[in-house]
């Protein structure tokens, strides 16, 4: 399975009704156990492109394609934001399955699946739980379990790791990378942050803001697990300027905008 972006273009309307061009002209594509991620700074239409690819959001112009679905299936998709919403209602368990339940999936196929899954993030023993009891570390970690249990074609992250404190953050994309290793889902991956791109990436998609449009495509030539050693700190450190030498400008431009 390809995720095709063709051609996409999104204008909204701002507050006095004139049209604000939040992407202009995005074609880039994910292939089958690609990690892509789209880093730019804020403002330049990465939460609008994930939610366009997602079908959350419609374009103006293009459209984006899967090709190599099976017959006329419809792609599943996992999707992670910023603030999971678990559902406070349910236990871990019972979040965990919730794609599962609507996909039909057998009672026995959704305990299995959902145990996997929750032993993966590392909730053992926490199935019972409520949202409420968890961190927000755990509370990510039961959201991507959901995410990954349905199997998507494509995996969409939205920023899951921003509102977390720095430790817990590295921990979670260390882990992250472990578990990924494991699917190898087709994902697609939005950040500012540049180190979390390098971090993460097969591909990093840079994006400019005013109107959002692809600046560069960078493919990162380090080994998927480890990169934070000392062996690999230099090309780390190049990559990381090479992209911020492309978007700093647009950073700055950014801050101002903010004031
Ligand atoms: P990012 O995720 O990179 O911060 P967004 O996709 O949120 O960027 O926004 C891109 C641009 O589109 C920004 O200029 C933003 O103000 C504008 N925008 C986003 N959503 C809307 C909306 N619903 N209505 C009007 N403008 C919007």
């Amino acid at each position: 399975m390809k995720v095709v972006v063709n051609d996409v273009s999104k204008t909204y309307k701002d507050k006095k009704g004139r049209e604000v061009t939040a992407l202009q002209n995005i074609n880039f594509s994910i292939n089958q156990n690609e990690f892509v991620v789209l880093v730019g700074p804020s403002g330049c239409g990465k939460s609008t492109l994930l939610n366009i690819v997602g079908g959350l959001l419609s374009s103006s112009k293009g459209g984006v394609y899967f090709e190599g679905l099976a017959g006329d299936k419809e792609p599943t998709l996992g999707i992670v934001f910023q603030e999971i919403a678990l559902f406070p209602w349910r236990t871990v368990y019972e979040n965990v399955i919730f794609g599962l339940e609507e996909q039909g999936v057998s009672k026995s196929e959704q305990k299995e699946k959902g145990q996997f899954y929750i032993d993966m993030v590392g909730l053992t023993g926490f199935e019972n739980a409520y949202p409420k009891q968890l961190s927000g570390g755990m509370r990510q970690r039961a959201g991507i379990a959901r995410a990954f249990a349905v199997h998507p074609d494509l995996l969409l992250m939205d920023e899951p790791f921003s509102a977390l404190d720095a430790q817990t953050r590295t921990i979670m994309l260390e882990e992250l990378v472990g578990i990924w290793q494991k699917t190898r889902l087709s994902t697609l991956y939005v950040t500012h942050n540049i180190q979390e791109a390098v971090y993460l990436a097969d591909r990093v998609i840079v994006l400019s803001r005013h109107p959002g449009q692809i600046k560069n495509i960078i493919h990162i030539d380090l080994p998927k697990v480890g990169r934070n050693k000392e062996e690999h700190v230099l090309k780390f450190e190049d990559y990381c300027d090479q992209i911020w030498q492309l978007i700093r400008h647009d950073a700055k431009e950014a801050i101002k905008e903010e004031d």
